[in-house]
């Protein structure tokens, strides 16, 4: 038995960039013919929600626009070419709302980077809504056994530093390193590191979070301000240095010194896009020593299946804080501030 589908909804919306967030009542959208339709429980808030809704990347959202890129629930409508899928299915809305399948890269297998991308809560409204759409071939499928809420952050963060991790190349038993590995995505990348049989080097600010930091299997913390030669710690602490860092912190200065204490033939894999951020590296040494720098963006339909496994298998826990849709101002405030304790988590229902 279909559910009915109402003619409107409760969206987080914005008229233009860095104009207020409001609480308005919009259409449910149709779906086209490649498309499903979302009914959303939740939705996670990443730090690009926050960046786009501000205008901070080099790319805009398409105003009026409602952001979100962590969306969960289940499919109530498919698009006439839909196959794959099902009304009743469980299914996730990620940033990746649909490619072409047409252009080199999406031929080359790597779809995130496809020349005709269309990305939710940027180009098509996103999670921040109780219906949102998404092409039938890009929804992810969500595991029967895991908790709806706790999945939201995977879509995202979880499935970004997973493919980081597997961009590294860094082998089991081998080591890498993570900056920034105590806030939201460091904690998610040090569970996944240590799932796919990585050494952990946990590095970050503060001797807080260091117990933090250990628990979710790191074994090694370096606090930065303790280590004013934060090169010559690391090295040491490694015999020689990580084989692979993970740039999560949202600062310029830890990816320079990455370069210099990533092990010979190591990877520097960036992930955070700290605003207007140079990458500066000695060129002689990054010849001599060989080391691979490279950037890691998203994650494939693939990945993101696969890191959804881990939390089916009960390999990463995920702390979120669960707060009502209208909450999204406070925990944008609250971003911008660094007092977001854990994935926030909106239930676009209350
Ligand atoms: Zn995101
Ligand atoms: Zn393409």
């Amino acid at each position: 038995m279909a559910e009915t589908i109402p003619k409107t909804q409760k969206a987080a919306i914005f008229d233009s960039i860095g104009s207020p967030i409001e609480i308005r009542e919009i259409p449910v959208p149709e779906p086209g013919a490649e498309q499903v339709l979302i009914k959303i429980a939740y939705s996670g808030v990443c730090h690009s929600d926050l960046h786009l809704w501000l205008g901070d990347f080099p790319v805009q959202g398409t105003c009026p626009l409602v952001g979100g890129h962590e969306g969960v629930g289940h499919i109530v409508k498919i698009g006439s070419n839909v196959t794959n899928v099902k009304v009743g299915d469980r299914a996730g809305i990620k940033w990746i709302n649909q490619t072409c399948l047409c252009c080199e890269y999406c031929k080359r297998g790597f779809e995130q980077n496809c020349e005709n991308a269309g990305h939710s809560g940027c180009s098509i409204n996103g999670s921040f809504q109780q219906y949102a759409l998404i092409n039938a071939t890009e929804a992810s499928k969500i595991p029967d056994n895991v908790d709806l809420a706790t999945a939201a952050p995977i879509l995202c963060a979880g499935s970004t530093v997973y493919r980081a991790l597997k961009e590294s190349k860094v082998q089991p038993g081998q080591t890498v390193a993570i900056t920034g590995a105590g806030g939201g995505l460091g904690s998610m990348a040090i569970q996944f590191a240590k799932a796919m049989g990585m050494r952990v080097v946990a590095i970050d600010l503060g001797a807080a979070k260091e117990e933090h930091c250990k628990k979710l299997g790191a074994e090694t913390y370096v606090d930065v301000s303790k280590h004013p030669d934060l090169v010559e710690t690391v090295r040491k602490a490694t015999n020689g240095g990580p084989h692979g860092v993970l740039h999560i912190a949202t600062a310029e200065k830890p990816l320079e010194l990455a370069t210099q204490y990533v092990r010979t033939r190591g990877t520097v894999v960036l992930v955070s896009l700290p605003k207007d951020a140079q990458l500066k590296a000695d060129v002689f040494w990054t010849v001599f020593r060989a080391v691979t720098i490279k950037g890691s963006y998203i994650a494939s339909r693939q990945d993101t299946d696969e890191a959804l496994d881990f939390l089916s298998r009960g390999l990463v826990k995920v702390p979120i804080e669960i707060l009502p849709l209208s909450s999204l101002p406070t925990v944008y405030d609250r971003m911008l501030k660094g007092e977001q304790i854990g994935r926030a988590v909106l239930d676009v229902w209350k």
